[in-house]
């Protein structure tokens, strides 16, 4: 049997995985967070107090993790929070009209030379590719 910090490394290759708890009618929860830390006795994600997913954990005292390992580029910051990489992003050839911005549902592009997508918000719909005149938008390697 594995120890606690041998899956805490496996969750930690995954990354963000998806938690699954009971509602008060037998029907499944689901959201994404991730593990952010583990001691001798267990493992310890976040959530806040108010949210069903805390009251659902406390009261029901059952939780299912499933993830999948995934290839997409991710960083940490100093809170241990994931960060992704867009799918899209902007060049130097980006001439700061700003429609990229305007087109973004997800305010996820923020102004500059050049403008700059957010990972952590960008849904990679690509409505920026579309509306860029200038061509500046382009998808990752
Ligand atoms: S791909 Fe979609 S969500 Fe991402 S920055 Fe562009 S417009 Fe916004
Ligand atoms: S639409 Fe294109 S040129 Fe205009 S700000 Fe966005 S990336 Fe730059």
């Amino acid at each position: 049997m594995p120890s606690i910090e041998e899956v805490y490394g496996l969750f930690e290759t995954v990354g963000c995985c998806s938690f699954a708890t009971l509602d008060d009618r037998g029907g499944v929860d689901s959201r994404i967070a991730h593990f952010f830390a583990c001691d001798g006795e267990g493992l310890y994600l976040r959530t806040m107090s108010g949210k069903p997913f805390y009251r659902q954990m406390v009261e029901g005292g059952k939780l299912s993790v499933c993830g999948e390992h995934t290839q997409a580029p991710c960083t940490w910051d100093d809170q241990n929070m994931p960060h992704f990489q867009p799918g899209f992003h902007i060049t130097d050839d980006c001439i700061g009209c700003g429609a990229c911005a305007d087109a973004c549902t997800h305010k996820a592009i923020v102004p500059g030379q050049p403008y700059r997508i957010l990972g952590e918000r960008c849904d990679e719909c690509g409505n920026c590719h579309n509306a860029c005149p200038a061509g500046a938008v382009v998808e990752k390697a």
